[in-house]
């Protein structure tokens, strides 16, 4: 279970003041498939951000697997986000020199899994991507999509409790983004593991569990049945 409550992130940029986050409340339930839109500038990566102990908050609680993230020291919160979270962008991030096998066992060997169980939990999640022919191709030999699920692949392989995408379909085609998203579902019931992705992108919306909107700093539940009726959507306090 992720639980944010308050949250409020200020930015200073000499004598502006911009509230990339203003009061920011969600539950999501381990498992949930969760997808967050937005324009530009409406504070969502800064979200995430501070989701994946990347950064932290002015105010508010950020709770991770029953604990409050927004009170560990700086070391503690890194040792969170590298065993409870993994991160999915729009450019793959993958190392170049180094094979798909390689690159899934990274996270691995960062929190110092032998080698050999490491290259065998690579494995297994490659696999579960699809990629078993694959392992031993280097990212420029791979396609684009075949890149993003080795991204997958490497954001999962050290069983983190979420799993947090900032445009994971944001440089691929459609039909591929339809396939990586139905993989990431699939990922999310099978290994009740919670996704929370950012997107622009419909495909990813139409195959969450829930849809939110970000807008100026503030989190809104899009409901179809308010939506019809033309009101406004509901802010989630
Ligand atoms: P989004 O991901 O929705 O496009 P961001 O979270 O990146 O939005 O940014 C939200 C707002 O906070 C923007 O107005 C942006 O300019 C500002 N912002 C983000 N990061 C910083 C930063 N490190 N310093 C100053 N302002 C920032
Ligand atoms: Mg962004």
């Amino acid at each position: 279970m992720i639980k944010l409550k308050n949250l409020v992130k200020t930015y200073k940029m000499g004598s502006t003041t911009v509230k990339a986050l203003d009061g920011i409340n969600l539950e999501v339930a381990d498992g949930t498939f969760i997808t967050i839109m937005g324009r530009s500038g409406s504070g969502k990566t800064t979200l995430l951000n501070m989701i994946g102990c990347l950064d932290r908050p002015d105010n508010g609680t950020i709770i991770i697997d029953g604990a409050d993230i927004t009170k560990l020291p700086r070391r503690q919160l890194s040792k969170i986000r590298r065993e409870k979270i993994g991160f999915i962008f729009q450019q793959h991030n993958l190392i170049d020199t180094l094979t798909a096998l390689e690159n899934v066992m990274l996270p691995l060997r960062y929190v110092r899994v032998p080698k050999k169980k490491a290259k065998a939990l690579a494995l297994k999640l490659l696999i579960q991507v699809g990629l078993q022919s694959r392992i031993n191709h280097l990212p420029k030999q791979l396609s684009g999509g075949e890149q993003q699920r080795v991204a997958i692949a490497r954001a999962l392989v050290n069983k983190p409790v979420a799993i947090l995408g900032d445009e994971p379909t944001g440089s691929i085609d459609t039909e591929t983004a339809q396939a990586i998203v139905a993989l990431m579902r699939k990922l999310s019931k099978k290994n009740n593991q919670t996704f929370i992705v950012v997107t622009h992108d419909p495909i990813i919306a139409a195959a969450s569990d829930l849809v939110v909107k970000m807008i100026d700093g503030k989190l809104y539940q899009e409901d179809s049945n308010i939506n019809i009726l033309g009101k406004e959507d509901k802010l989630i306090i």
